[in-house]
Order: structure tokens, then sequence, then C-alpha cells
């Protein structure tokens, strides 16, 4: 499995002065969070008022029934969407009513986002698709060199290293969420958002994916919050929120975390990756998201 190369954690700390002591401040919070949606005469309260505080370097699982809330919160934590009411302080910005374009610009300095359908180009490599975010990202403009260095970078750090030339349909489902981690790595996030990652993948591979996940919260100290409707995947974090009708019904630390890397060890070897066909998005749906 992949080694991810050793970066310096990212951690948000405060020093309390007075006091003489140093404490997490939260990279996340949010309270009193409201999201109503009118459709035609209809309104439907996907957030009723929702308060939480993530510290930098946790890992939040966020599960929950459909239709509770929890790609509505993501969306918001990732700044693709604000809030009807209540606030969101996002490293100590408050983000909540700022205009599209400066969400844009924050969500693509501080943000990756990983999807259950990967969402890649299928007529591009990997190595391309991992690249396109930093050709839309406005914050940084890099030179194509230094694109491609980043871009093989991240897919070495996930594993695919040799395989930076092949397109999607001759990548089995995993290698493809791979690919995905890396395009969402490549802007150098302090925060990963992922909504139902392993939810196309068999067992192995999403403890695989679930293993790329803890090394990058464990060795690079990035913030991540997951969505899974899977206990088991959820107790891969250290945290496990708990929605229901728009609101937290349950918010605890993880006692026994499970380790992947542990549970891959103990597997038997696997089969030969099998490739599956990718889904095909928009290059301009790819922008406003990466
Ligand atoms: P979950 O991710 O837990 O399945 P969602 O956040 O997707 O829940 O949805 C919460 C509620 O908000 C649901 O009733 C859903 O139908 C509604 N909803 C979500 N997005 C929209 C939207 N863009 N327009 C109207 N209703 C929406």
């Amino acid at each position: 499995m992949a080694v991810l190369a050793a970066v310096p954690a990212v951690v948000a700390v405060a020093v309390d002065a007075a006091a003489g002591r140093e404490h997490l401040m939260p990279v996340i919070s949010i309270r009193d969070l409201v999201k109503t949606y009118h459709v035609g005469e209809v309104t439907v309260r996907a957030l009723r008022g929702a308060d939480i505080d993530v510290e930098a370097g946790e890992f939040v699982a966020v599960t929950g029934p459909s239709g509770s809330g929890k790609s509505t919160l993501m969306h918001i934590l990732g700044c693709l969407d604000r809030p009807t009411s209540g606030t969101y302080i996002l490293d100590g910005k408050d983000v909540s009513r700022m205009s599209k374009d400066d969400l844009a610009l924050i969500r693509n300095r501080k943000i990756g986002f990983v999807f259950q359908g990967f969402n890649l180009l299928s007529r591009t490599t990997a190595l391309d698709n991992v690249e396109l975010p930093m050709l839309y990202n406005g914050a940084e403009k890099l030179k194509a060199a230094e694109r491609h260095k980043r871009a093989m970078e991240a897919l070495t750090a996930v594993g695919l290293g040799e395989r930076f030339h092949h397109f999607p349909n001759q990548l089995s489902g995993g290698q493809q969420q791979r690919v995905a981690i890396a395009r969402a790595l490549v802007t150098r996030p302090t925060i990963l958002l992922a909504d139902e990652p392993t939810g196309n993948l068999d067992t192995r591979t999403s403890i695989e994916v679930m293993d790329i996940f803890q090394r990058l919260n464990v060795e690079r100290g990035i913030t991540v919050l997951l969505i899974t409707h899977e206990m088991d995947i959820a107790e891969y974090g250290t945290r496990l929120v708990r929605f229901r009708d728009g609101k937290i019904q349950l918010d605890q630390k993880i006692a026994h975390r499970r380790d992947a890397a542990k549970e891959l060890a103990a597997l038997p070897p696997p089969e030969p990756d099998v490739p599956v066909p990718s889904d095909d998005v928009p290059a301009e749906h790819l922008g406003g998201v990466v």
C-alpha cells in the first residue's frame, strides 16, 4: 500500500497567553445551521439547526438515514452552498454570507472533495485528471512542469505511480477512486470532504481506500469529514456524528477505531484488478467542485 510522503502536519494552534497554554482551535465551527429548500409550494427543511466544532486533525464520520441532511451539510461545509441561517466559521473566518466567488477561492485553497462516483473524465489520463484542479484553481498559477510534478507526487502518494498514463476505463474501481483522491490532494487542502467514497467498492477495496484516508489524516494531519451510511466504514474515523431529520442526534468519540492498514495486512493477497467503466462528467462541472 502507498507510503505517503512526510509533510508537516496541518494543525491550527492558538496560544492562550494568560494561561501560557496551547490549545486547538476548531477548523470548522457551525452554529444553529439551517438550510431550507423551496420546491414549488413545498418547503423542505434539510438542516434544522446543527452545531458542530471540528478540530484540525479530526476524522469525523457523518452518518444518518437517507434524507437526514448529510449531503446538505457537506455542501455547506465545502463552500459549495450557503446556509439559510446560522453561522459557519472556517479557519477563524465567517464564510456563511460570503459571495460565491469568495467561497470558490476559499474552497480551492482549503478543501478537497471525493465522491462516490469518482467523477473522472473518461477520455483523460490519470495524470491529466489529477492536473485539472490546478488549471481551474485561480488562486495559484502554476507552470506546466510544476503541475505535472505535483500530479505525479499525488498519484504516487496513493500508490498509482505506475499508472500515470492509464485512462479510467483501464483502471479498477479502487484505482479510479485513488485517482480521485489524488485529484483532491493536488491543491494541498487542509480538509478532505468525502461523500460515500466507498459506496461503489467491494470490501477489500473499501478498506484500501480507508487506509489512504487514515494515512492522510494521521501522517499529514488532514482533517477528514466522511459521509457514510455504513457503520463499519464510520468506525475508521475518530468521531461519529449521526444526523436525523436535519438535526444531530448523536455526536461521540469512536472508542475502538478500526485500523485499515492492520486489517489489510491480515487479508489474503488481492485478486488481479478488473477495469470498470467510469462516470464521465463535463469539465465545467469539475471546475466548480475541485
Ligand atoms: P442525505 O444526504 O442525508 O440523504 P440530503 O441533505 O441530500 O440528505 O437531503 C435532505 C433533505 O433535503 C431531503 O428531503 C432532500 O430531498 C432535500 N434536498 C436536498 N437537496 C435539495 C435541493 N437541492 N432542492 C430541494 N430539496 C433538496
